[in-house]
């Protein structure tokens, strides 16, 4: 890990307070407030729910996003940071505190170097690198959010994760008050998780630095069987990079894993609960568990996780206990195209999202003895 001093002058706030986005434009559209107050969270989730912040800044260079993050540290009050707020649960009282929008922008490649700043958009980043003929995250293609975020929870999709290709991460680290540069085997990234996962309070992402492959205009292997199958090619092939970004986005539109406005099933954090991993003899109890409830020919999805490991799917146990796609009565359901996401039909709280969150959890857990963990990071509330 390298650092640097953090940050030059303090930036001038006097720029035009534009409004926060309304409730029909996806978070994505990251405008220019400078300051807020009291001001509506919601609109800025894909939720679309969430009580109001105190104050909400939107920081558009690095030196806003520190002198913001430095501010709210000196002064004890608690802060929010907000990317394309994709992944965000937010409870209906809000956030007492300064909720801070990073809304930085910079692209910049080099070869097969790629560097992006915080607040870029990422799927617009992964079509930029499609285009630029680069593999190594066209299977990312079509998530939500920011650049900065994707470390986070090593996003991944399609048989690709962000720690594959990420060589450095940039970030602000508030308890020395220094800009540091963390290599990948810093970042401690595992399955949706990170060391800045573990350790929220203490690093703002401020750059991201990715590695990627000039393969004669090729994807990376495929390593999804999904997306293979739908390619006609076996797993592990190459395809053309925009098919492979192409067959993903489809693929992915299908599940309501795109964000689309006029669509509620998209009104979500995409995958509500992680994959449970057990012990391989935990998975053994479950196996026979399932097996017992649902009948000898039941067989769970096992992935391999690591030394004494097996994954199974958050989805699968879902379904079979009972929460079909589309569930439930209330504002808040389960998607009708994917039983993995919890959405918000139009007008429900996050007390709604929250009660049938906690009924999946209760019900999954009643019949195959397994305890679901939440994927979205959750503020002011908790399951
Ligand atoms: C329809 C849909 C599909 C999705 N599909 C996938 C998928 O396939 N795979 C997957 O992994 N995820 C998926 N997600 C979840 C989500 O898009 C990702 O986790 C994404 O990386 C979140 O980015 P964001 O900018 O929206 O983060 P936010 O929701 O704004 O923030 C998420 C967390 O990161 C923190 N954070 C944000 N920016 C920074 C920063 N610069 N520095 C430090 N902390 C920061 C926030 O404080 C918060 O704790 C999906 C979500 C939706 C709505």
């Amino acid at each position: 890990m390298t650092t640097t001093r953090a940050c030059g002058p303090v930036p001038s706030r006097t720029g035009p307070h534009a409004r926060v986005p309304g409730p029909s434009v996806p978070s994505r559209t990251l405008e220019p407030v400078q300051e807020l107050h009291d001001a509506p969270l919601a609109p800025l989730t894909t939720f679309r729910l969430g009580g109001p912040a105190t104050r909400l800044i939107t920081a558009t260079t690095d030196d806003e996003v520190i002198t913001a993050v430095r501010e709210a540290d000196e002064t004890g009050t608690p802060l929010l940071l907000i990317g394309g707020g994709s992944n965000l649960v937010i409870g209906d009282k809000g956030f007492e505190g300064t909720a801070l929008v990073i809304a930085t922008k910079g692209y910049s490649l080099d070869g097969t170097s790629l560097e992006l700043a915080a607040g870029e958009v990422w799927t617009d980043a992964v079509a930029r690198t499609v285009e630029a003929g680069l593999a190594g995250i066209e299977c990312l293609a079509g998530i939500p959010g920011s650049a900065g975020a994707t470390p986070i929870q090593n996003v991944g999709a399609y048989g690709q994760e962000v720690s594959s290709t990420i060589t450095e991460v940039v970030a602000y680290d508030r308890r020395t008050g220094e800009t540091v540069t963390l290599a990948n085997e810093d970042c401690a990234f595992s399955y949706r998780h990170s060391r800045f996962k573990s350790d929220p309070e203490r690093y703002v992402v401020l750059r991201v630095r990715f590695r990627l492959e000039e393969a004669d205009g090729l994807s990376a292997p495929l390593r999804y069987a999904e997306t293979a199958r739908a390619l006609g090619v076996e797993p592990g092939d190459r395809v053309p990079l925009a098919q492979a970004r192409e067959t993903v986005l489809k693929l992915r539109a299908g599940k309501g894993m795109v964000l689309d406005p006029e669509d509620h099933d998209t009104w979500s954090a995409g995958s509500f609960f992680t994959n449970p991993i057990l012990t391989d003899a935990d998975f053994e109890i479950f196996r026979t568990r399932a097996k017992q409830r649902l009948g000898a020919e039941a067989e769970p999805p096992a992935y391999p996780a690591g030394e004494g490991h097996t994954k199974t799917s958050a989805a699968w146990l879902i379904d079979k206990a009972g929460f079909t796609k589309g569930y439930g009565e209330g504002p808040a359901r389960i998607s009708t195209k994917h039983t993995l996401a919890l959405t918000n039909r139009g007008s429900a709280t996050t007390e709604d999202l929250l009660t049938l969150a906690r009924e999946v959890v209760a019900g999954v857990r009643e019949a195959f003895g397994i305890t679901l963990v939440n994927e979205p990071v959750t503020v002011g509330v908790s399951l």
